[in-house]
């Protein structure tokens, strides 16, 4: 054997006991690695990030304190295009997370069809307890110390968790200070005052109800005898919500990090986001009974829409979850331990790479329409976004039936092998 060869890749690693969304995100990457019959010098290719960049962020606080934060930018691959992907503030920030986020939006942007590649990056803090000039200084620096990174043509971020509008104002406009001319292309999901799009805020969730529709659709389930949950209540959870409900859906269950709520009558969701504009979180809401997070996930109903964080359903929940479908608005919120008991219980799962890539898909669109200089209607917007979602479940349903694979395995079989074809094309340079 050639010893300057990688080591041959034969099947799927077991499930590890510890789970962590890098080894979910892996496990599933070698089941559809294995079926793809995918070469090893390509597997090692794929399974490695491009860059993976730790900075540290000093601060003056207001006390006179420096305080020294960790951020990190990891690029998975960039096959494709620029590198794409948010941004996240939150204390538990890890490079492992990091990595798995960042080769989500790889596979993400191949099944959208959409010319990106895949990145992730964030900053290890607790951002509800940082005043909101430190959070612009975190900004500021983190963006400073990743010039050389970003660019509109090289690796473009967005928003993720606890980041949002004036969080990439702040990003371009450093970015665009160092450049001596405003760049509003080296990041999307800005105002739109500032080149962002009309309906990027509620494009993650425009295209969960778009895609839960169609998969109501297949199961012969109406809007308007579909029962809904949804854990999460921020920009994700919400939109989905509520989208849902104009549809003729009923909510009857919702939550956030502080509390969850059941009413079998359904939630008036417009009082429920009152109540969250006035006091920031769940808790204390009236008009549905206060359940327990884990009573939540395991609610009798028609829908699931875990749109929190990653690692919700487990292999502890998964055989008590009663959903006929479950539509992943956040990314890895099933561990791959979970993946057979779901499948076992015959429960269709829309996985988070094609669920929630509505956000990204808008991104794109913020790009396109930034670096034309023209500005697209909402009407035109929504249009292209439901197009787009509604090819891309087609061609996870058709990769899932063809290789006899639940739709995530689908979904990793379709972007895997996009992106090891055009590795192939390309070529490897050196
Ligand atoms: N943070 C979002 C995601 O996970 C959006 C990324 C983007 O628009 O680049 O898909």
């Amino acid at each position: 054997m050639d010893i300057l060869q990688p080591a041959v890749y034969k099947e799927p690693a077991p499930i590890l006991d510890k789970e962590n969304p890098f080894e979910s995100m892996m496990h599933r990457f070698d089941v559809a690695a294995h079926l793809l019959n995918l070469e090893p010098g390509v597997y090692e290719y794929l399974k490695t990030p491009v860059k993976q960049i730790i900075i540290s962020i000093p601060i003056a606080m207001d006390n006179g304190e420096i305080k020294v934060f960790e951020g990190y930018r990891v690029i998975h691959n960039d096959i494709l295009g620029p590198s794409k992907g948010g941004i996240r503030y939150a204390p538990d920030v890890s490079l492992d997370e990091m990595k798995a986020l960042a080769a989500w939006m790889t596979w993400k942007c191949a099944i959208m069809n959409i010319p990106f590649g895949g990145a992730k990056g964030g900053v290890r803090c607790d951002p509800g307890k940082l005043a909101p000039l430190v959070i612009e200084k975190i900004t500021r620096r983190y963006t400073a110390n990743l010039l050389d990174i970003f660019g509109p043509d090289r690796d473009v971020p967005a928003p993720d968790m606890n980041t949002n509008e004036q969080v990439m104002a702040w990003i371009m406009d450093t970015y665009s200070m160092h450049l001596r001319r405003t760049e509003t292309a080296v990041v999307t999901g800005k105002p739109q005052i500032l080149g962002g799009s009309l309906g990027r805020r509620e494009a993650t969730g425009r295209g969960c109800m778009i895609v839960t529709l169609t998969a109501m659709e297949k199961l012969g389930l109406k809007p308007k005898d579909t029962t809904i949950v949804v854990q999460g209540f921020g920009n994700v959870g919400s939109t989905t919500a509520q989208l849902l409900a104009e549809k003729g859906c009923k909510i009857i269950g919702i939550g956030d990090v502080s509390a969850a709520y059941y009413n079998k009558k359904g939630i008036d969701l417009a009082n429920a986001s009152e109540w969250v504009k006035s006091s920031r979180t769940l808790a204390g809401f009236q008009g549905a009974e206060r359940i327990s997070q884990e009573e939540l996930l395991e609610l009798e109903c028609d829908v699931l829409v875990p749109a929190a964080k990653e690692d919700q359903i487990t292999h502890r929940n998964a055989a008590k979850i009663k959903a006929k479908i479950i539509c992943e608005g956040a990314n890895g919120p099933t561990t791959a331990k979970a993946d057979p008991i779901l499948q076992e219980k015959g429960i269709l799962v829309i996985p988070d790479i094609l669920a929630n890539a509505g956000g990204v898909t808008v991104s794109y669109f913020e790009w396109v329409q930034d670096r034309v200089g023209y500005f697209w209607s909402l009407d035109r917007v929504n249009s292209r976004l439901e197009r787009m979602m509604s090819e891309a479940f087609i061609s996870v349903y058709e990769s899932a039936e063809r290789y006899k694979v639940s739709l995530r395995i689908g979904a990793y079989i379709l972007a895997i092998d996009k992106v090891a074809r055009t590795l192939k094309l390309r070529g490897i340079y050196g």
